[in-house]
């Protein structure tokens, strides 16, 4: 059996002994099937089963509840959504950017609300989201980003902090000042994955793991197939993220991309003291000091850089977790982010990665189409803690045929674009890779942003040109 402590500092320390369930034995009968025991699936199971208590929910799980993304993030539960409320105002409409906000602040509360039902103990805490400029040339941005949700008249949700207002919240190198999200809470990630698994067997759900879904068939009577037995069910709930790419009919539809972790031991009462951080708010970098940070209940800095590949064939690996030259880079940067670590001689004790799922339009897919039966819930590009919740909402009252706000919103009707075929989609997102850093540099260098980013990222962000779609579908094999 793998040792399952080992994939992320949150499931060494989740306080279960990892221990997989059974595997499914023979072919079943459900009225819900739910590929995937991470965030999305683990919601769905639950809100389904609260809705309504008498479903059969059966949920199928590879590895163990927790294995993927979920049990190894920063443990950023926040209001973020990966299409930016400018965009989901030009694609929909300003009352479907502003709902979707609104549902997103619902999320983060709802994780708050079941954790305190259930009595899961995800230490969760809700101080916010800081994201902190480093340098004067970021001020701009932040005044843009607060400006977005102006124009959805969402402002009181936020606020904008000058350098000294950020030194009261927290003590960092060379903050010029921040951008406040009150709709955001530190968790602990791990423990809200195995926590919410015994929360779905309670209320009368069945949880399979060491089970892996090898094709799923729509229709009438969707199926999840294994290789222990098929599952069929009124509705079926595909819940893989990243993984989904791994099975050969979505095999376009998502990519993964890598993200890693750096934490440090336990620190001194007096480090706190010259650090600040009391709210324990999820802190994140702006710009071009990218990354994102948790104050965990134990006292750590969790430290995560922005250093994300694209594995090429979206070939997930335990070996893409481990990537020594990315953990160092975060260990550096904490330091200059808090010399204060150096100079206390503050040691680092976990380094870990996963793997994420980015659809080609950075649009998430909330969908449950009821003439195949076939649900989909993904493409969260980093920001799926909260947004998995929301997925789980959404498809919950999608299943049971509920008419409510959150079945109106753009994710429930948005049409997927697939990613183009190898090698193009590696190539691709190598060189936008390479054109971010070096247009990160070039600002660090020039202190200031470029009035266009370049052809690459154009070509790669957000919607592509319908045409270029067309060609890929009809010269596409893979
Ligand atoms: C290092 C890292 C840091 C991150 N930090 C944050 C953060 O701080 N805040 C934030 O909002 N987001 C963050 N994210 C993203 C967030 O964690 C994910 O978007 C979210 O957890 C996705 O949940 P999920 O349930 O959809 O997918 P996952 O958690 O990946 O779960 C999918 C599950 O499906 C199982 N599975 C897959 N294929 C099959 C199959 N064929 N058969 C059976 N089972 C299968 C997998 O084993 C897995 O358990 C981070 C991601 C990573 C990797």
């Amino acid at each position: 059996m793998k040792d399952y402590a080992r994939y992320s500092f949150w499931l060494e320390t989740c306080g279960d002994d990892l221990t997989p369930r059974p595997a499914l034995d023979g072919s079943i009968r459900a009225d819900v099937a739910i590929l995937g025991a991470g965030f999305t699936g683990l919601w769905t199971a639950y809100h389904l089963l609260r809705r309504e208590p008498s479903l059969k929910v059966v949920v199928v799980e590879r590895e163990i509840a927790g294995f993927g993304a979920s049990g190894r993030n920063g443990g950023w539960c926040f209001a973020g959504f990966p299409y930016p409320p400018a965009q989901l105002v030009a694609r929909y409409g300003r009352d479907a950017a502003r709902a979707v906000s609104l549902a997103m602040y619902d999320s983060v509360d709802d994780v708050g609300r079941v954790c305190e039902l259930e009595g899961i103990d995800a230490h969760f805490a809700k101080g916010g989201e800081l994201e902190i400029a480093r340098a004067p040339y970021d001020l701009p941005k932040l005044d843009e980003r607060y400006d977005e949700y102006r124009a959805v008249g969402l402002e009181d949700h936020y606020a904008l902090l000058d350098a000294e207002q950020t030194r009261e919240r927290i003590r960092v190198a060379e903050a010029v000042g921040a951008f406040w999200n009150k709709e955001g809470a530190a968790i602990q990630p791990a423990r809200l994955a195995r926590g919410l698994a015994r929360a779905v067997e309670r209320h009368g759900g069945t949880i399979y793991e060491q089970t892996t879904v090898t094709d799923y068939v729509p229709g009438p009577w969707p199926r999840l197939d294994t290789e222990r037995g098929n599952i069929s069910a009124r509705a079926i709930v595909l819940a893989g993220e990243a993984y989904l790419s791994r099975l050969p009919k979505l095999r376009r539809r998502i990519i993964p991309a890598t993200s890693h972790i750096v934490i440090t031991e336990p620190l001194s009462d007096d480090l706190w003291r010259q650090i600040g951080w009391e709210r324990r708010e999820v802190v994140g970098g702006f710009g071009t000091t990218g990354a994102y940070l948790n104050h965990t209940a134990d006292g750590r800095i969790a430290f995560g850089p922005y250093r994300g590949k694209y594995p090429f064939n979206s070939a997930i690996t335990d070996a893409i977790d481990r990537r020594e030259d990315v953990f160092e880079h975060g260990r550096q940067s904490a330091r200059q982010w808090f010399p204060m670590l150096k100079e206390a001689g503050v040691g680092f004790t976990h380094a870990w990665g996963g793997v994420f799922g980015i659809p080609r339009d950075h649009m998430p897919i909330m969908r449950y189409d009821r003439r195949t039966g076939v649900a989909l819930g993904y493409g969260y590009t980093g920001e799926g803690v909260a947004t998995a919740n929301l997925s789980g909402r959404v498809l919950a009252d999608l299943i049971t045929e509920r008419d409510s706000e959150l079945t109106h919103l753009p994710m429930t009707s948005h049409a997927p674009v697939d990613w183009e075929p190898e090698p193009i989609r590696w190539l691709g997102s190598s060189l936008v890779r390479r054109g971010r850093d070096r247009a990160n540099r070039e600002v660090e260098r020039s202190g200031r942003y470029p009035e266009q980013p370049d052809l690459a990222q154009r070509l790669w962000s957000f919607e592509p040109p319908r045409a270029w779609q067309a060609v890929w579908r009809m010269a596409a094999k893979d």
